[in-house]
């Protein structure tokens, strides 16, 4: 009997110590105007773990003990949202704002109360409360579908366990959860500071507080949640049928009673001029909050105004989201990097003394290419312009010419890579510089899978993960490397993974078997194959082919000069250009004498006269070949080198005729004579396989 009023008497005791420190938490967090001191708040706080302790029947995850205690962290399940959680249509410029406004008028004859709210640059968040106590809280997501955060969330100080009592009076039915929504958020300060830590731990920077405050939220251990520092700003419910309020200007007082955190800059206008001056205001206040804002939401007030306007498929008629203009600021250009992309494309990049525009820093740009560099006069240790709208690209739009220094000279691109030194090229026309080198390691990889695929040298099994491994592993770092690789090498290949007993996985015998047959094939392949194979920029399939069949060795190649390659049918400047100062590169000239002492020919495989698999077959060509741009005299060419005959009319002799792009009146006698048609793809097959057609199944 004793046993059970003690335990009464706990119960109650742990009631009031919850509902008292529930009440400083918001006074504290909510209200920034706290009744008692840290240290006796802590205290309170003490007195309750240690009774919850004693008293396990009692403990709740609402307790205040459990924002950072307690619970197991989730892994995040999907939470179906009841009602679809909208995003916001957007006002660019004031214009737009008033373009909404006029809709809004001419819908209801005249303007009607608005409220205008900050948009806070957070993450949008969903709060349920069951009977008062909060039980899900849940990310937008897709809108349709969000992450279940509950755990992380109870960590955040402004988020309360239990609605206020005050706040619960206003509630239409008490059995039914109440979900409000609003945004998640990082202060200014907080994230400056979260970022010195990671700078000190050596760990990456977030990009901007709204990331910050993404990325805490969805953290797996609610710890670091906890650590964070995140607020909260709740503006919205899910369904208003379920309280007294009529309006979203009723909706903020009912939350206030309900102890959320309700952004005290709102105002209910009833005249435009009002939302206009709004929107004025909060730009230039906007540096001064320490937290960020991107913009001004203006709703409807009424709900029943509300209703009647409804949604589109993605966001409420009734609101729009003004959007500040893109923000500029000022900044050194300390220096102007190059880097090189997959395709060897050489891009300047500003490097910035790191400025914070339009919420985020900015310590790099792109330039694009040189020329843009020169077009906007851009030196070394230039004052510039750096604009970022909202989640736009960094831009650097010019330099302020007045703060140049006077010992500044124009840029200019290096004459060889960053990556690996060797020259760099200029196409004709192009604004882009390239590296050709077959060995930059910036390049590496996508030659060495473009070289394993089908249409190149095939090489079964060679894919890119392995690529990956074998060049992160140091086995391989161009293509003639291939062959150098050993069966052990292979097999003993760590593809950098682990089994379930923490093992390394490696790529084992059964595949390196494969791939060294494969390997070891892929040294048959004709010359052209190998030419399409090299990644030279330009030479597709199809004009490696036409090139190969002008020079048909490397020898003969290497010693065509620009003029002689364009003079190929088929083959342009453009072409003729790349394709020269590939193999004029040194490094490129060493990777294909590796590769024929690896046992590659280079040469291409003559056919045989007697062997003539088009022989006897007489063809017509009609219409433009588009694809592989040849003339119809080229064509002939080809067709003849197979051993075919090439008639310019259609007859009943005729075995087949080739139909390009627009084909005219030879291809109707055909469809009359009934003579089969080939297309340009089924043409450039024939070629490629050297086979007659009805050899391929045509
Ligand atoms: P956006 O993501 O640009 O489509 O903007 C829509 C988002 O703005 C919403 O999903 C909310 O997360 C966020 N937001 C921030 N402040 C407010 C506010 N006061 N009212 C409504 N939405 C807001």
């Amino acid at each position: 009997m004793a046993d059970e009023t003690q335990q009464n008497n706990a119960h109650e005791r742990i009631q009031k110590l919850r509902d008292e420190i529930e009440h400083h938490s918001y006074l504290y967090y909510v209200k920034d105007a706290p009744e008692i001191s840290d240290a006796a708040f802590d205290s309170l706080l003490r007195d309750l773990d240690a009774l919850e302790k004693k008293y396990l029947q009692f403990l709740d995850p609402s307790s205040p003990t459990q924002r950072v205690g307690g619970a197991v962290a989730t892994q995040f399940t999907p939470v179906q949202h009841a009602v679809r959680m909208y995003s916001l249509d957007n006002a660019l410029d004031t214009d737009e704002l008033e373009a909404w406004m006029d809709r809004m008028e001419s819908h209801f004859g005249r303007f009607v109360p608005v409220v205008c709210e900050l948009k806070i640059d957070g993450s949008s968040i969903a709060l349920t409360y069951d009977n008062g106590s909060l039980v899900m809280a849940a990310t937008r997501g897709d809108g349709t579908t969000g992450e279940d955060v509950t755990v992380n969330v109870r960590t955040v100080r402004d988020v309360p366990l239990q609605l206020a009592s005050a706040g619960k009076g206003s509630i239409v039915n008490l059995d039914a959860p109440v979900e409000v929504r609003g945004e998640i958020y990082m202060s200014k300060a907080s994230f400056e500071k979260l970022n010195r830590q990671a700078a000190k731990e050596g760990k990456p920077a977030f990009a901007n507080p709204r990331n910050a405050a993404a990325g805490s939220l969805r953290q797996k251990d609610y710890h670091v949640t906890a650590e964070r520092d995140l607020s909260t700003f709740i503006y919205a419910i899910a369904d208003e049928a379920n309280i007294t309020a009529t309006s979203q200007w009723e909706l903020l007082a009912w939350l206030r009673e309900c102890g959320f955190h309700v952004n005290p800059d709102v105002v209910r206008c009833e005249k435009r001029s009002e939302v206009l001056d709004f929107c004025k205001h909060c730009l230039e206040m906007r540096d001064s909050l320490p937290y960020e804002i991107d913009g001004v939401v203006v709703k409807i007030d009424s709900f029943a105004q509300q209703r009647e306007l409804g949604f589109t498929s993605r966001a409420p008629r009734w609101a729009i989201a003004y959007k500040f203009p893109p923000e500029e600021k000022t900044t050194l250009l300390r220096d102007i990097t190059v880097q090189v992309g997959r395709t060897g494309a050489l891009t300047p990049v500003a490097e910035l003394d790191p400025v914070r525009v339009a919420g985020s820093v900015v310590a790099r740009a792109t330039l694009h290419n040189s020329d843009e560099v020169a077009r906007k006069n851009l030196r070394i240790g230039d004052t510039v312009v750096v604009r970022k709208a909202g989640d736009v690209i960094p831009e650097v739009l010019g330099p302020i010419l007045s703060l140049r220094p006077e010992d500044s000279v124009p840029w200019q691109m290096p004459m060889s890579c960053p990556s690996c030194g060797s020259l760099v090229v200029r196409e004709e026309g192009e604004a882009v510089y390239r590296c050709v080198s077959l060995d930059c390691p910036a390049l590496a990889k996508e030659r060495l899978i473009h070289w394993a695929s089908r249409n190149a040298l095939d090489i079964e099994g060679m894919g890119e993960e392995i690529v990956t491994r074998l060049l992160a592993t140091g086995k391989v770092a161009d293509v003639a490397d291939y062959y150098k690789l050993t069966e052990a090498d292979l097999a003993n290949l760590d593809m950098n993974r682990v089994n379930r007993e923490g093992e390394p996985i490696l790529l084992g015998e059964v595949v390196a078997k494969k791939l060294m047959v494969a390997l070891d094939e892929s040294k048959t392949r004709s010359f052209a194959r190998v030419l399409f194979g090299l990644g030279i920029r330009h030479v597709g399939k199809t004009t490696a082919e036409l090139i190969v069949h002008a020079y048909p060795s490397l020898e003969a190649l290497s010693k065509a000069s620009v003029e002689e390659l364009s003079a190929i049918p088929g083959v342009g400047l453009v072409i003729a250009e790349s394709v020269h100062s590939f193999l004029a590169n040194e490094t490129n000239q060493a990777v294909l004498a590796r590769l024929k002492d690896e046992g590659f020919a280079l040469v291409e495989e003559i056919v045989e006269v007697g062997e003539q698999p088009l022989e006897g077959l007489t063809f017509v060509l009609t219409g433009s070949l588009v694809e592989s741009g040849m003339t119809r005299d080229e064509a002939g060419e080809r067709l003849k080198a197979l051993g075919a005959k090439v008639s310019g009319s259609v007859s009943k002799k005729t075995s087949y005729v080739i139909c390009g792009q627009d084909a005219g009146s030879k291809r109707t006698k055909a469809e009359t004579l009934g003579v089969p048609i080939l297309t340009e793809r089924q043409f450039l097959r024939i070629l490629d396989e050297k086979q007659a057609p009805a050899e391929l199944g045509m």
